[in-house]
């Protein structure tokens, strides 16, 4: 009996202790306190800078622009830019798989890298070939020739030089190094450089996606693409260098809202006209908003930004951090209202409806027989085309407006993992190439690169996007689309360094 009572008594303790320990551990998750990683030691690479200035300068010089026009497209400019990667990394050449793909028009590379060990889940680096185009108005703004591909004053000039050619070529000189060292991966890495990215990808990155699914790649490891570069004050209420690690992105859907009826002579209108008609379908759309929710990225996002922000905030964040879908409590509440007061926030909310064409009527007195309007959507999880497309005939309730996809249209994207050896591997390489003085969260993406087409299918759950250079102030997001797009050539040897420190991290994963 004693023994029992004691064995018991060792029993319950144990269950008590596990418990306990568990309790602590629960806690220790739920805890709203700074995430950030620390102690991380700086690296230092020493980068071939020189060559890389005048390789990433020379590729500026080929205008591999993406025309809204799809029949304007300079395949001189794709090949020329084709030929020089080849006579630039002679090594990478030499030693990774390169294809030419993309359908129909086959303009994009897929380079194969492969790794010692293929048991291992491959990981896929992603960054885009081409560029937005230079608007004759705006080339007198320009303070270098935008595709002269100019280094002066400590920087690199020109269309492409932030968005993305820099990180094409970082990636490269990067593997070049790693290949003189006689480095191997140990899993297959993949390169893969779209043609057509500030267009949606559609000829690109998809087939791409299309064909890496076909060959039977079952999951991948990592992925990375471009987003925010690291930016002091990039978010708002924080004032430091912040790196934002892109984990989720938003769908995208273009609907053209119509209607075909009858036109005729401006002196004896009907009473009501297909413009009028039209109009007000636009305006009861634009009143049907879709609902706001909170989405599992924004929880992540607030788990690390959270305890970052403002004090006073602090119940606030924790409660949409640590919240749960299909249940609201005061706090989230209190969060979605605030969120809701600026555009860029009220965007990560819910499905955005932007009205963006608008086309009817060619002479004054003739009445149109037919008005169009386009609308573009960006979808939250679970609004498929079909539950838009619902939506919108619902809000609208007129049979004599149709309703029809016009979009190469991709759902919302799966969430990666915040909390997973993926994201860690990367806090870590941009610690050491950044330093600890910055802070690093993973934020849900509103707008959406190439990368879409991989992290909205099964095979790539992981995605993280962040374009991997140092800005040093949100002045130089300007260059973005915009005009005096460059680089600092200092940071430029940085970004070298995290993909090369990128390539060592990813044994660990
Ligand atoms: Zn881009």
């Amino acid at each position: 009996m004693k023994s029992l009572t004691g064995l018991s008594t060792v029993l319950t303790g144990t269950v008590l202790a596990l418990s306990m320990s568990l309790m602590a551990h629960a806690e220790e998750k739920n805890k709203f306190e700074s995430r950030q990683m620390t102690g991380v030691e700086p690296v230092s690479v020493e980068v071939d800078i020189d060559g890389a200035v005048e390789r990433l300068s020379k590729a500026v010089q080929f205008p591999t622009i993406s025309n809204q026009d799809r029949s304007d497209f300079d395949t001189e400019a794709f090949l020329g830019y084709h030929q020089f990667l080849m006579d630039s990394f002679p090594n990478v050449h030499k030693t990774l798989k390169r294809e030419v793909m993309g359908d129909p028009r086959p303009y994009s590379l897929l380079y194969t890298w492969k790794g010692k060990d293929p048991s291992l889940p491959p990981a896929l680096f992603y960054a885009h070939m081409d560029v937005v185009p230079v608007p004759d108005d705006s080339r007198d703004q320009w303070k270098q020739e935008p595709f002269a591909g100019a280094v002066a004053d400590g920087y690199i000039w020109g269309r492409g030089v932030l968005d993305d050619k820099n990180q094409i070529h970082a990636i490269l000189e990067a593997a070049e190094m790693k290949i003189k060292e006689g480095w191997q991966p140990s899993r297959t890495l993949y390169f893969v450089f779209g043609q057509d990215e500030e267009v949606g990808g559609p000829e690109g990155a998809k087939h791409i996606a299309d064909v890496l699914e076909q060959r039977g790649i079952k999951k991948f490891a990592f992925v990375i693409d471009e987003s925010a570069p690291v930016t002091p004050g990039i978010f708002p209420g924080i004032p430091d260098n912040t790196a934002l690690i892109g984990i989720a992105q938003k769908g995208f859907l273009s609907l053209e809202i119509a209607i075909h009826g009858q036109g005729g002579h401006s002196s004896q209108p009907p009473e009501e006209s297909n413009i009028g008609i039209l109009a007000e379908a636009i305006t009861k759309l634009e009143d049907a908003k879709f609902p706001y929710k909170i989405h599992p990225a924004v929880r992540q996002q607030y788990l690390y930004m959270g305890p970052e922000l403002d004090k006073d905030k602090q119940p606030m964040y924790a409660a949409v951090a640590f919240g749960k879908d299909g249940e609201m409590t005061e706090l989230e509440k209190q969060f979605i209202k605030e969120m809701a007061t600026q555009q860029l926030t009220r965007a990560m909310l819910h499905t955005t409806i932007a009205v963006t064409m608008f086309n009817a009527g060619i002479k004054d007195n003739v009445l149109p027989p037919s008005a169009i309007a386009v609308v573009n959507f960006r979808p939250m999880p679970g609004d498929t085309p079909e539950v838009i497309i619902d939506h919108v005939k619902k809000a609208i309730d007129d049979d004599r407006i149709t309703v029809r996809d016009i979009s190469a249209s991709t759902p919302a994207t799966n969430v990666a993992d915040a909390t997973g050896k993926g994201y860690k591997v990367l806090e870590k390489t941009i610690r050491q190439t950044w330093g600890n003085d910055l802070i690093v969260s993973p934020f849900f993406v509103i707008g959406g690169s190439d990368s879409k087409h991989f992290q909205a299918r099964p095979f790539a759950p992981d995605v993280y996007t962040i374009t991997g250079i140092q800005l040093e102030s949100m002045k130089e997001y300007a260059g973005f689309h915009g005009v005096n797009e460059r680089i600092l050539v200092d940071e430029y040897a940085k970004s070298i360094g995290f993909f090369y420190q990128l390539l060592n991290n990813l044994e660990e994963l």
